[in-house]
């Protein structure tokens, strides 16, 4: 948990270096066999961020670069941007968007706003 906690902070500081804020940091500290609700694909940690936050998740891209990430933002109901490197299977809906990086995605996800947050 320390070195954990330790990561956290790191990114959370790198963050904030660039000019970014961090709302929230979220993981599952189970092990898959705990059959937790927040294990991804399980999507336990969406629900507690949107009730933390009063996000709306049908409003909400998340971005991941696992098949289980999509399975999770599907599970909750959000829209999802793939930047991996790992091949889908042709069986799940496929991504709304590709990327190479997240910073690739950037301008996509920009798009997506509404109203006063667009920028692209
Ligand atoms: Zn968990």
């Amino acid at each position: 948990m320390e070195e954990i906690e330790e990561i956290h902070r790191r990114m959370r500081a790198d963050i904030e270096a660039a000019g970014g804020r961090l709302l929230d940091v979220l993981f599952c500290p189970h092990w898959e066999h705990d059959k937790c609700a927040c294990r991804k694909p399980r999507p336990g940690m969406f629900f507690t961020a949107a009730g933390r936050h009063h996000i709306d998740l049908a409003g909400s891209i998340y971005v991941g670069d696992r098949l289980l990430d999509l399975e999770a933002a599907r599970a909750a109901g959000c829209k999802f941007v793939f930047v991996g490197t790992e091949s889908l299977p042709a069986a799940v809906t496929p991504p709304e968007h590709c990327a190479e990086s997240l910073l690739a995605a950037v301008p996509w996800i920009l798009a997506q706003l509404p109203g006063p947050w667009r920028t692209a």
